[in-house]
């Protein structure tokens, strides 16, 4: 490996890879047909302080940077996309968002919570009309005395049929045409009245990964519980989701390094024509290329989490590391299925998981598109280099 790894990051890495091998791999399949990430593996993440990686050491974190998150995900997501996605959305946008922009009541009201785990965080931007155009929220959030009052509806929220907090946002202007300037965030306690969770949707892949609609229907919230300042909110949710980001390219790695592992078990167990399919230099072909492009893509990865771990601009290398990252992702996962011909269609390999929990890689926190959108705003404002 190019970066040379501390001996701090490389306890982190193989702590993440022995938990991963050890306590993961058994349930994986199990995770994705139950649609459930058993409490043991909450509980010992917890133990491991995996829930708590970029939380303060005084709040009961580990302390740690975006890089060490990146390493723990990498391995994590070699084994189970579901518990992946679930750790990265509470460490990399709930987490980061309270340690980054909460008050000091803010951070010790929760960090310590979301640090063991005691509380999964949940991120809740999307809603029915808006999802790529996420400036055009509905959702509203009007003055009351010393409360907001919430009202709308938000979807795809990960982790909300079972999360304790959520950062959402909402409108607080009332002018729509401000766009992302009349926006800002709340922290929001899933069990307090007018919040009501939906039911938990069914999805192709991350199974275990649950996702809901939240409802808010004159929801009351302390005026105390905003997130960063009035009508900010915005500028807060997309530098979140470069934090996010950086955890999807890192779980598209991982998937696609599991796609690629399991296709060389295979080749070299596999016969026809006499020969070992690893003879062929049709298929050694399909593994070279992707090493090679999950090298590259790890490097994208740990790049933009460097230069988010040194609090320079990242947002073009956090897309560039996403939308390369996923799209190797879904590759190497289809040329693992097709490596393995009609036993890569069934759910006696875990290649068609693999190509399952790939596609969604090119989806959630900004699709394929809108982080070419993102480059190249990059590109025209000449902020390239
Ligand atoms: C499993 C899962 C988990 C999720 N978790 C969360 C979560 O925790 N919190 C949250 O807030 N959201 C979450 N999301 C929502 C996710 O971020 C959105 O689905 C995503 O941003 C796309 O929005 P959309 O689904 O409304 O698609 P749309 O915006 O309707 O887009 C549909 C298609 O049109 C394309 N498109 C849109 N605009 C343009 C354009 N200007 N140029 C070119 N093409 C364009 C898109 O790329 C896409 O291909 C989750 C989604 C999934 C599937």
């Amino acid at each position: 490996m190019l970066f040379e790894l501390t001996e701090e990051q490389k306890l982190i890495k193989d702590t993440a890879r022995d938990f991963a091998e050890k306590e993961l791999r058994p349930v994986a399949a199990q995770i994705d047909r139950e649609e459930k990430i058993p409490e043991s593996i909450f509980k010992k993440l917890g133990e491991l302080g995996f829930w708590g990686i970029l939380v303060p050491e005084q709040f009961g974190g580990a302390g740690l940077d975006v890089f060490s998150l990146a390493l723990v995900l990498q391995e994590i997501s070699r084994v189970c996309a579901s518990t992946s996605v679930t750790m990265s959305v509470h460490n990399s946008l709930v987490c980061a968002g309270v340690a980054k922009y909460g008050t000091d009541e803010q951070k010790k009201k929760y960090l310590p919570k979301l640090a063991t785990g005691e509380i999964i965080g949940a991120y809740s931007l999307s809603e029915p009309n808006a999802g790529s155009d996420a400036a055009s929220i509905e959702t509203k959030a009007v003055k009351d005395g010393q409360d907001y009052v919430l009202n709308g509806t938000k979807i795809f929220v990960s982790s909300g049929p079972f999360a304790g907090l959520m950062i959402v946002f909402v409108r607080t202007h009332p002018d729509k045409e401000l766009r992302g300037k009349g926006i800002s965030a709340f922290l929001v306690d899933f069990n307090q009245p007018g919040v009501k969770r939906g039911l938990a949707e069914e999805k192709m892949g991350v199974r275990g990964a649950r996702l809901c609609e939240v409802v808010f229907e004159d929801c009351r919230v302390p005026a105390d519980q905003m997130l960063g300042r009035e009508n900010q909110g915005f500028k807060l949710a997309l530098d979140l989701l470069n934090c996010g980001r950086i955890g999807i390219a890192i779980q598209a790695v991982g998937i696609a390094t599991a796609a690629l592992e399991a296709s060389l078990k295979y080749v070299q167990e596999r016969k026809q024509f006499g020969k070992f399919l690893s003879e062929f230099q049709a298929i050694q072909w399909k593994l070279s290329e992707m090493a090679m492009e999950i090298e590259a893509a790890q490097l994208l990865s740990y790049q933009a989490a460097l230069l988010r771990d040194k609090g320079v601009s990242h947002f073009k290398e956090a897309s560039m590391a996403k939308l390369f990252a996923s799209t190797i992702c879904n590759r190497a996962a289809k040329e693992a299925v097709q490596i393995h011909g009609g036993v890569g269609y069934t759910k006696e390999f875990p290649v068609e998981r693999f190509f399952r929990d790939a596609k969604v890689t090119e989806i959630y926190e900004g699709t394929s598109e809108v982080q070419r959108i993102v480059i190249n705003k990059a590109l025209l404002n000449k902020k390239y280099q």
